[in-house]
């Protein structure tokens, strides 16, 4: 439920600098996925200070990757907007997923848990037909699960890693967006994931990257037929924002200590600073925005 304290504190006039958490961060290795309950410091994923003005009222929504980060966010900013939402996520992170389903319940909103591996083609097809299912349809889908593991050297990426990242964050998000958009009305929205790295690849995420750049074309590619059946698609490229992708093999634990320094803002985002950005796309207030990227960066810029 939104703390009115929260959410003021949240909103009031500020220095974005020293909102949140800033580095040094202390290291903290978790096998991927990870789990947001286990990072420290926590990250703000709007829990009690997003606060929704109906935004989304009845709107049916399926987000992948909700259980943690950016997608947690979405999810809590949806359903406090007055969606019902579908979670989508790995079968290890089932105590991630619990809290979100308490929090977006205590808002009398409706949860369905949907855990499995969005490698798998067949799952794909089952995740959207059980959300639509229990969702009653399906109006937004935000394709925000990703795979990122940093390797120096392009000779230690196995063909194995760079099948995952593929399957993760391309061949997943092609399976559910055919299988969404055959139950998708016009005014619906999907919103993909992509990354600063899909402009300005880091020399330690390759493969990662070229995935966020395909993801940045898909979707400007997506939007120009969809739009026929009145459908809008856009991306949103975040920069670093602190999340269990990063201490689980997304960053050295090295890099972690310093996360968020680099940029101008001096510190990494916190999922809640997105919510508004996913709400705004996936909303009538977007009607006429598609095919386009929205960029949170901290300062730095995609180029
Ligand atoms: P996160 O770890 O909280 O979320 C990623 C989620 O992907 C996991 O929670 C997991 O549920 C899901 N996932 C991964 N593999 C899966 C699989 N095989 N099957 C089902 N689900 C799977 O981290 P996050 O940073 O919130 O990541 C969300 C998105 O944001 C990702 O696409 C990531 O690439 C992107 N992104 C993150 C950052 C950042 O700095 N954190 C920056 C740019 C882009
Ligand atoms: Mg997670």
């Amino acid at each position: 439920m939104t703390d009115a304290a929260a959410a003021a504190a949240r909103l009031r006039m500020q220095d974005p600098r020293k909102q949140y958490p800033q580095p040094p961060f202390p290291k903290q290795p978790q096998g991927a996925p990870g789990l947001a309950r286990a990072m420290d410091p926590k990250p703000d994923h709007g829990e009690t200070s997003y606060k929704g003005y109906g935004r989304l009222q009845g709107r049916k929504a399926l987000v992948t990757g909700a259980d943690s980060g950016i997608g947690r966010a979405a999810a809590i900013a949806f359903a406090r907007e007055g969606a019902d939402v579908a979670l989508s996520y790995l079968a290890d992170e089932q105590a991630d997923a619990q809290e979100v389903q308490a929090v977006i319940e205590a808002d009398g909103r409706k949860c369905i848990l949907l855990p499995g591996d969005i490698k798998d083609e067949s799952w794909c097809g089952e995740l959207v037909a059980r959300a639509v299912s229990g969702l009653g349809g399906l109006d937004i889908l935000v394709n925000n699960a990703g795979k990122q593991v940093n390797q120096p050297d392009v000779q230690d990426i196995t063909t194995e890693q760079f099948d995952q990242t593929m399957k993760t964050n391309l061949y997943a998000m092609f399976w559910i967006t055919k299988a969404a958009l055959q139950h998708m009305p016009p005014g619906a929205a999907i919103i993909n994931t992509a990354s600063v790295q899909g402009f300005s690849p880091s020399e330690g995420l390759l493969d990662y990257a070229t995935t966020k750049a395909g993801i940045l074309a898909f979707t400007k590619a997506l939007a120009k037929q969809q739009i026929e059946r009145g459908i809008r698609v856009n991306a949103v490229a975040p920069g670093p924002f602190w999340t269990a992708l990063q201490p689980s093999g997304g960053q050295t634990q090295e890099k972690l200590e310093t996360f968020g320094s680099a940029v101008p803002l001096g510190r990494p985002g916190q999922p809640v600073e997105l919510a508004p950005v996913y709400v705004f796309l996936a909303s009538q207030e977007a009607s006429y925005v598609t095919g386009e990227t929205y960029a949170a960066t901290g300062g730095k810029g995609t180029a």
